[in-house]
């Protein structure tokens, strides 16, 4: 059994090629990057109309695959940005039509729990799900995945985006803010803002922008962002490990591709007598395999879709969907 993914909830058009046994025998990815500023969802959508049909390609030669030989199609439902997502839903379904297989709708969180899960080997992990547009921290509990905590206003990864945008810099943010991070080492007081296991990063955008104007120095700065951000996070996910009675962590989205943040909840986890694993960055960030292999899940138990059923969940939350395969 062979499942194609297909990805498109932001910025990432993605296809993936994943086995019944999770073996990844393709994946073609192309992330749309603004030249200046942040994300509008219809120049995304429209990158992913354009690469799409070349990526689906890709992906069939690069497993020396036949369309025939695709036992099954999903595609990423929500949550995310409507016409992203519309222009993955669109080719899945026109895929799924021409070449006569079913259709799978996949939830991309879950996707994330579920490609770390398979990967780590880890049985029941919480996950901290840290990305450009969600940053939640996640357990199965009764039949669904479940929120336990999560930020109150922006994503870890749209925050660091927003502030390196704001300081002149280019879409995306994370990775220059780790590489500026690494040759600081002076604390500088920023708000760290926990609520429970909630987070929130708006105040510490605006306090670093003011230190940006006041001439700070940018690693400093970088490393002060990074130190206060990936604290709050590591947090969170402790406490949630500690109220549900868990030692292990998996990471998954984009900002888990952070050299820091890994080796925080790492140092965490292994302080409490767990463990924590990260999947290979390709498979942090958002991809077409993830989706493929939450596919395979989910259709072993029946879980495929008439295309005249298939609308696409902008606002589709974690806790939404059944996991029939746990
Ligand atoms: P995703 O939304 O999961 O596809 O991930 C994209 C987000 O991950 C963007 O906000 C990036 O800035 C962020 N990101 C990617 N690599 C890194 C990194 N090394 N450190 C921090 N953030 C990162
Ligand atoms: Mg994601």
């Amino acid at each position: 059994m062979v499942i194609l993914g297909i990805e498109s909830t932001a910025h990432t058009a993605s296809v993936g090629i994943v086995s019944e046994r999770a073996e990844i025998l393709s994946l073609a990815t192309d992330m749309f990057r603004p030249p200046k500023g942040g994300i509008h969802p219809r120049e995304a959508a429209n990158h992913h109309v354009d690469l799409l049909p070349g990526l689906v390609e890709k992906a069939l030669s690069d497993a020396h695959l036949r369309p025939s030989e695709i036992d099954a199609v999903a595609f990423a439902q929500g949550p995310g940005l409507g016409p992203c997502l519309r222009a993955g839903a669109t080719v899945a379904r026109m895929l799924a039509l021409t070449w006569d297989k079913p259709l799978v709708p996949v939830n991309h969180c879950v996707a994330h729990v579920e490609i770390a899960r398979v990967l780590s080997g880890l049985d029941d992990p919480m996950l901290l799900y840290a990305s450009g547009g969600n940053t939640q921290v996640i357990a199965h509990g009764s039949g669904r995945y479940r929120v336990l905590g999560e930020t109150l206003d922006l994503g870890i990864g749209n925050f660091l985006d927003k502030l390196w945008i704001s300081m002149g810099g280019t879409f995306p943010g994370g990775p220059p803010i780790e590489a500026e991070a690494k040759r600081g080492s002076e604390l500088l007081s920023l708000p760290y803002s926990v609520h429970g296991m909630d987070v929130a990063f708006s105040g510490m955008y605006t306090a670093a922008l003011a230190l940006d104007a006041k001439g700070a120095s940018r690693p400093d700065l970088a490393f002060s962002v990074e130190s206060t951000a990936y604290a709050m996070l590591t947090e969170v996910t402790e406490r949630a490990l500690a109220h549900r009675r868990r030692t292990d962590v998996v990471l998954g989205g984009g900002v888990a591709c952070n050299e820091r943040l890994r080796g925080m909840v790492r140092a965490m986890a292994e302080g409490r007598g767990g463990t924590s694993f990260a999947p290979p960055k390709a498979l942090c960030l958002d991809n077409g395999a993830m989706i493929a292999w939450t596919g395979h899940l989910a259709l072993q138990h029946g879980m495929s879709m008439p295309v005249e059923r298939s609308a696409v969940q902008p606002r589709q939350r974690t806790d939404m969907v059944a996991t029939p395969w746990r």
